[in-house]
């Protein structure tokens, strides 16, 4: 009779597994929105974005292949675009105003609702990893700052020197935003240095020019059918006064429910926070019966357009289907869908 148990149990176990492999598997990630256009791209900086998102979408597809769940893709799709100073994420992460960078991530698991979310942190090498770390390990949605590193501590995920997310070029571009922000004076801790207030100049806006969002997501369907969704940034070039965007932030840049849909956004958080972006798109799908396209159509490209709000996002749907919907002149993008066809795109058309 026990003998038997073990069988039918062994049979259960096989047969849901062989049940559970035949079931779609999907992923799509962004790379940030905004004004990105082909005059200003050379083509080898197109050939390493293309290869760069074809990489991260293979990273997570290749563990939903072997079985792994949506929350597992989404953070290893995210994590290489975190380690790529392409993106305006963990390496490449842009500069605060008083210089230095700091990390914001979050993750949502769509089958239970558990989330996790880390903000303002500055020695984690992969934000996405402790955001999940938060989900799984301890009793909270948001840990931020100095709270989040001890917590860090206390688990097993790689901490570096401030100094490993400098790049050059984000450098620059928080040279060149100073130049016109009123508060750099003022606000300067280094009053003394020459080089800082040389920099004050005419007032100005204090948001990039070049209106670039290089914040990363990733949503993604396991074979279990479940959704999950990640979104990991270095904020806005020149933030100030621990400025926390929407990208940590459950409802805003980052939301899952299997009931609905999964969605990463990217774009100015000030906006995306009052819309609750993530959260308003999967709303629209479950209460207003929208497809999923239609309902991120209404909010990215008519809500937070009469609003002035620049931005982008990518979603998924319970059947797999990716979707990317944004208002500004170019998004990083990718999916790989339930057939197993790759795509990467960075303009418009
Ligand atoms: N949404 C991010 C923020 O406001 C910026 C971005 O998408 O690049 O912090």
């Amino acid at each position: 009779m026990r003998k038997l148990l073990v069988v039918l149990s062994t049979l259960f176990v096989i047969s849901t597994q062989v049940m559970a492999k035949n079931k779609p598997v999907a992923i799509a990630i962004h790379g940030g929105a905004g004004t990105i256009l082909k005059s200003n791209m050379t083509p080898e900086l197109e050939k390493a974005y293309h290869a760069k998102l074809e990489e991260a979408l293979k990273a997570g597809h290749q563990l939903l292949k072997r079985g792994s769940s949506s929350v597992e893709a989404v953070q290893a799709a995210i994590a290489v675009m975190e380690d790529s100073p392409l993106f305006n994420a963990g390496k490449g992460a842009v500069f605060t105003h008083h210089k230095t960078n700091e990390l914001d991530a979050s993750i949502m698991e769509g089958k239970t609702l558990n989330a996790g979310a880390v903000s303002g942190v500055s020695h984690i090498k992969n934000p996405i990893k402790l955001a999940a770390l938060v989900m799984t390990n301890s009793k909270h949605v948001m840990l931020s700052g100095e709270g989040a590193e001890q917590f860090a501590k206390t688990q097993s995920i790689e901490m570096v020197k401030p100094d490993y997310f400098f790049t050059d070029r984000r450098w620059q571009q928080l040279q060149k935003i100073l130049k016109n922000d009123p508060d750099t004076f003022k606000l300067s801790e280094d009053k003394d240095d020459k080089h800082a207030s040389s920099l004050h100049q005419k007032p100005n806006s204090i948001w990039p020019d070049d209106k670039k969002f290089g914040t990363v997501g990733a949503v993604a369907l396991d074979q279990y059918g479940d959704l999950a969704a990640g979104t990991s940034t270095g904020g806005m070039t020149n933030k100030k006064y621990g400025r926390i965007g929407d990208s940590p932030i459950i409802g805003a840049g980052t939301y899952a429910d299997n009931d609905s849909c999964a969605i990463s956004a990217t774009g100015h958080g000030e906006f995306f926070i009052r819309v609750a972006v993530a959260h308003d798109i999967c709303a629209r799908v479950k209460y207003k019966g929208l497809e999923l396209q239609s309902a991120s159509d209404e909010v990215i490209k008519d809500k937070l357009v009469k609003m002035k709000a620049q931005g982008g996002i990518v979603g998924m749907s319970p059947k797999g289907e990716a979707v990317f919907s944004f208002n500004s002149a170019g998004m990083y993008r990718g999916y790989i869908n339930s057939e197993g066809k790759l795509f990467t795109a960075i303009y418009k058309d």
